[in-house]
């Protein structure tokens, strides 16, 4: 689940992770009590507004910006909000702009120029360990660093049975190349983040940038973070950060009826139980000619009232041509299912977009003979590749 920058800030700096200050405000005037207060707790003049959407490079669509009084956090804070901001990382239409956030403006000028840098915490999926990626080129897509300049990118790996080492928060401040007061913060400020990581069960920190000020104190100047959903049991105050209005509709429904959907691209819908034969059946849809609509895991009990719904979701995408449902019977009794399929069908009476169904386990002789006798716009397969030739003659 991913979750706001404010809200990720308030995780952090519930760590002891520095961060820059700054208070959530829903119109011009909760901006200007926001500004208000955290001058008197902080003493800035300046204040930065940012644009608060599931999406990242709102700096370069004008969605962060800098005010230099309580006049410009009213005018800034009131153009901002309502706002369809677009964002390299948004779609064309951009995504509306709710609330801000008014934080302190942390890059004052002091002798020397404050320093920005990268800091994300995730898994490598590959060795099976947390990492902490990080690089002196703060501030910037960190795709094109890694495109251009990769050995300007540090990873530094943690052995999940003794945890972050000293000595690997001393190596990542010496290589961004602190030393004193900075490189003493800098551990800190790594250390309790990583701790952050690990505790509040997050999928993906991360801080770009990082900022050490001109008197140098290191903070999270921008925080990404995204949250393990499977882990959002244990922890009720983390799972009520959900902010509906920036998910897919239908997966927000799909999440109301205990589906396991992901909304995607292509044209045939699928229906299947169990997450591994969904990924499977959206290979061979791929391999034959189609595009998978959705990723959708029925679980276990296919039963007609779940297949309905699960039909409905579907067919809330426009784009789909096709569903191709695919369940193999192992404790579930295909034909059980087949007769589910049949009585969703019929109890929906708007589906006008053919169906293939490939039942395979135990009854399927019988599910086949269910479906085949139905009367309805329903073909059924046994094989997978019967199936998946089926899907395709059926959109060609
Ligand atoms: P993103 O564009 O969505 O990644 O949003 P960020 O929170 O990273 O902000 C974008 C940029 O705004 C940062 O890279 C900073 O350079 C700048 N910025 C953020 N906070 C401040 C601030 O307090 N003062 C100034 N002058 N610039 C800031
Ligand atoms: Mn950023």
């Amino acid at each position: 689940m991913n979750i706001h920058e404010y809200q990720g800030k308030e995780i952090l700096n519930s760590f002891g992770v520095r961060i820059q200050r700054g208070i959530v405000a829903h119109n011009a005037k909760e901006a200007v009590d926001a500004a208000k207060k955290l001058t008197e707790e902080t003493g800035t003049g300046w204040h930065v507004i940012k644009a608060q959407v599931h999406a990242g490079g709102r700096g370069k669509g004008g969605g962060v910006k800098l005010a230099k009084n309580l006049k410009e956090v009213e005018e800034i804070a009131g153009q901002i909000i309502g706002m369809d901001l677009v964002t390299p990382q948004t779609s064309a239409e951009g995504k509306r702009v709710h609330q801000v956030l008014v934080a302190e403006d942390v890059y004052y000028p002091g002798d020397s120029e404050p320093e920005e840098y990268y800091m994300s915490v995730l898994l490598n999926r590959t060795t099976g360990r947390n990492m902490i990626m990080y690089s002196t080129e703060g501030g910037m897509d960190i795709e094109t660093v890694a495109e251009e300049t990769p050995h300007l990118i540090f990873t530094e790996e943690i052995d999940p049975s003794v945890g972050l080492q000293g000595f690997q928060a001393r190596r990542i401040a010496f290589n961004l190349g602190l030393s004193g007061n900075a490189f003493k913060e800098m551990t800190k400020f790594v250390t309790a983040l990583y701790k952050a990581y690990v505790e509040s069960d997050s999928a993906l920190f991360e801080i770009n940038p990082v900022l050490k000020t001109s008197d140098d104190k290191i903070m999270a100047v921008d925080a990404k973070v995204t949250l393990d959903d499977n882990a959002l049991y244990r922890h009720k105050d983390y799972a009520e950060m959900r902010d509906i209005r920036e998910e897919n509709p239908v997966e927000v429904e799909a999440r109301k009826v205990g589906l396991n959907y992901v909304d995607l691209d292509g044209n045939v819908g699928c229906m299947v139980n169990g997450a591994g034969l969904a990924m499977a059946t959206m290979d061979l849809i791929k391999q034959a000619g189609g595009e998978p609509a959705n990723f959708l895991d029925v679980g276990g009990t296919a039963d007609a009232k779940r297949v309905e719904e699960a039909f409905r979701l579907i067919l809330k995408d426009e784009n789909v041509k096709a569903i191709l449902i695919n369940i193999f019977g192992g404790i579930v009794r295909c034909d059980r299912v087949a007769q589910g399929i049949v009585d969703a069908y019929k109890n929906m009476g708007n589906i006008n977009v053919p169906i293939i169904v490939r039942l395979q386990g135990t009854n399927a002789d019988i599910a086949k003979e269910i479906i085949d006798n139905s009367g309805l716009d329903v073909q059924s397969a046994i094989e997978f590749q019967e199936a998946a030739d089926k899907v395709q003659a059926v959109l060609a």
